[in-house]
């Protein structure tokens, strides 16, 4: 209750990775107040402008209130059942992979959990991947490399005790505004430098000490640079190193990479690693700009060397820290939710790991390799070999690279399925069955943001319609799909308990992800279950990892991985002369399927734009607010330039969020090639390149 003797209900804010808490009253009219919970560790009451605008999200005008099918209305067992069918005919026709799931870091953690078990245990399918694959994978593939498990290693507090922040690929001022009010509110107490590394002088630059505008793609040069240095002088933690293997590689590797690649000047590389070599307490934090690349992996690994050489790692105020942008990014990693991986940290390709979950599922049978990531996912869809695909919470024809491209794909499909709340997406409307499931503030179940912290998101307000729970729309074909046992969830609590039993069975081969503290928790305890970081179990609980320098290797060693620049796959050339940044505006998200019904957020920035640096537009003969046509051979925007010397000469930058429904012209991942990482399998949105001429 607060002071107005109205229910107030403790959730957590849908939009990025830092998870606010929030406090909900709901108006009695289908309206809701929100405020930032005060308790909750991530932000103490805080809100960005997003989250406190999320009362202005809650209209109703544009909700998906039944299941359909193709233009007309269903029951949902009409529905479920034809979902069920065809899912099953395919299966039984075409083998297990012509089947698959494409699903969101929007689910909760119990939607998550189910939707994986049911690919990956009963379809006998890895072909479930999600969009935060676009999002985080290079993390997760360089955390596995270097640690042997996807583990986040410190925690938001080590921002507010770091003497020097180092925000590499990350506009975080925008797209995690809380936490950067976080830093900026240690730094005025207790002076915490600030350096950004971005080819883009962008909001978070304001209040920092120094801005590296390294080239697109010059990552791994600088911190081979960096590590390069440490090295010269006498900085290596060689008791420290006694934990870690291929220091020697990552050394020789390091030396021999050429900082030239960082299009930075000399002064600037000095002042830089002065600062580094010369601070203890550094947190490096990464984010998109370093994952959404063709060397993100090996970016995220030259930056944990630089960790695991000084042993800044697993200390108080120190260590490398991604920050992923979706609320449940870090949950559908934990529950398994790549094509790659398996729940609670487990390896898919591992047969023990394999047989455990399998033994715990009663699956009939599970898959032994890896699946389809989302670009070779979408690029079977479009040759036919995916037949089936059910589309959860997430706009791939916008979405995705090469947009134009998965589009046809989706719409070329034999069967597709999309749950969302809306049908007014470019995705929805190549839906042969949509199905209205509940939105934030409708439902109940558990996120994980980006240090580990589980919260609960709680319904404040009933479903519209039909809409229901993705939780219990996915166990229900399950079920109608004969696997009636496995699928009988009557409730959020419920999964979570199978899910923390399960973790407790992963730690035994010496996994982090361990909750299996929280298997037995009542329905009452579940329902009031306060906000935890994991781990959550009889010998662990929440905290740093690596600080006693136990890795979760076979060896218990970490591993240094010797890396080298590559270029960005896209080159440059007369006819494609400009490099194109891809990103977020502070007050979108997403497609904008939440945010656009907020007048105040869709103020700040109302139209999709194109920075462009006044020399380029001065060659180009363009005045400030022309419409440009953007171009290359995947697609074309015309977009309004935004003349500025944020961008570089020969850089062009533009938000993702505008599509189809909002901007038909300005769907800009459909410019993007689909170029990947070659071991994470994450899409090099940020480094396109094309044409840019008056329209
Ligand atoms: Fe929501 Fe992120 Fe803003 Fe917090 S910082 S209120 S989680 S959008």
């Amino acid at each position: 209750m607060d002071g107005t003797g109205l229910p107030e209900i403790r959730s957590t804010c849908p939009y990025c990775g830092v998870g606010c808490g929030v406090l909900l009253r709901p108006d009695g009219q289908g309206g809701m107040e929100v405020k930032g919970d005060p308790a909750h560790p991530a932000n103490r009451g805080k809100l960005c402008s997003k989250g406190s605008q999320l009362g202005q999200t809650l209209g109703l005008d544009d909700r998906l209130m039944s299941p359909r099918i193709g233009a007309r209305s269903a029951g949902w067992d009409e529905a479920l059942d034809l979902v069920a069918e065809r899912f099953g005919d395919t299966i039984a026709k075409h083998g297990p992979d012509s089947v698959a799931l494409y699903v969101s870091g929007q689910l909760l953690t119990e939607d998550y959990y189910v939707a994986n078990k049911l690919a990956k245990g009963y379809f006998g399918t890895a072909n479930i991947d999600t969009n935060s694959r676009l999002c985080m994978a290079s993390t997760v593939a360089g955390h596995k490399r270097a640690f042997g498990t996807d583990t986040v290693p410190g925690t938001y507090d080590d921002l507010e005790e770091a003497d020097l922040i180092v925000l590499t690929g990350s506009n975080l001022a925008w797209c995690h505004p809380v936490l950067y009010q976080r830093i900026i509110a240690a730094r005025k107490k207790r002076g915490t430098k600030l350096v950004v590394i971005d080819p883009r002088r962008t909001a978070s630059c304001d209040g920092a000490d120094l801005h590296l505008a390294v080239a697109p793609g010059g990552d791994v040069a600088l911190f081979n640079g960096l590590l390069n240095e440490v090295s010269l002088r006498g900085k290596i933690d060689h008791a420290f190193a006694e934990n870690v293997t291929g220091l020697e590689e990552a050394l020789v590797s390091a030396a021999g990479d050429d900082l030239s690649a960082t299009g930075l000047g000399e002064a600037e590389l000095r002042a830089f690693f002065d600062l580094w070599c010369g601070t203890e307490k550094v947190v490096t934090v990464f984010s998109q700009g370093v994952n959404q690349s063709t060397s993100g992996t090996d970016k995220v690994n030259a930056i944990l060397n630089c960790h695991l050489a000084t042993g800044r790692i697993g200390r108080v105020g120190m260590g490398p820290f991604s920050v992923t942008g979706q609320p449940n990014a870090m949950g559908g990693r934990e529950v398994g939710g790549l094509a790659n991986m398996l729940t609670c940290h487990l390896d898919l390709e591992n047969a023990e790991h394999r047989a455990t979950v399998q033994d715990f599922w009663t699956s009939p049978e599970m898959p032994e390799a890896a699946g389809l990531k989302a670009v070779d996912m979408f690029r079977a869809v479009g040759e036919g070999n995916i037949k089936a695909l059910w589309i959860i919470h997430t706009n791939p024809a916008v979405s995705m690279p090469d947009a134009d491209r998965v589009r046809d794909a989706i719409a070329g499909c034999d069967f597709v399925v999309v749950s969302d709340v809306t049908d007014r997406t470019d995705t929805a409307r190549l839906a042969d069955v949509l199905l209205p499931a509940a939105a934030w503030g409708e439902k109940s179940g558990t996120v994980t943001n980006s240090d580990r912290t589980i919260s609960r998101q709680r319904a404040a307000l009933p479903p519209p319609g039909e809409a229901r729970p993705d939780w219990e729309i996915i166990a229900e074909v399950g079920r109608r799909m004969g696997w009636g046992a496995a699928f009988d969830f009557q409730s959020p609590a419920e999964i979570f308990r199978e899910y923390a039993a399960l973790s407790g069975l992963a730690a035994r081969f010496g996994r982090d992800f361990d909750i299996s503290a929280l298997a037995e928790l009542s329905d009452a305890e579940y329902d009031a279950l306060a906000p935890v970081r994991w781990p959550v179990s009889a010998t662990r609980s929440g905290g740093r990892f690596f600080g006693d320098g136990r890795f979760f290797t076979p060896d218990g060693k970490a591993r240094m991985v010797p890396v080298s620049h590559r270029a960005p796959v896209s080159g440059l050339s007369d006819a494609r002369p400009f490099r194109f940044n891809t990103g977020r505006v502070r007050d979108q998200w997403h497609t904008m399927t939440r945010t656009a019904k907020s007048p105040r957020l869709s103020a700040h920035l109302p139209e999709p734009f194109l920075e462009i640096h006044p020399k380029d537009a001065r060659a180009l003969g363009l005045k400030p607010a022309a419409l440009v046509r953007v171009a290359n051979d995947h697609g074309a925007a015309i977009l309004r330039a935004l003349v500025t010397d944020a961008v570089r000469p020969g850089q062009v930058f533009a938000p993702m969020h505008w599509t189809g429904e909002t901007a038909p012209s300005a769907r800009v991942d459909a410019l993007v090639p689909g170029h990947v990482d070659p071991v994470s399998g994450q899409p090099e949105s940020k480094a396109a390149t094309v044409s840019v001429e008056p329209f």
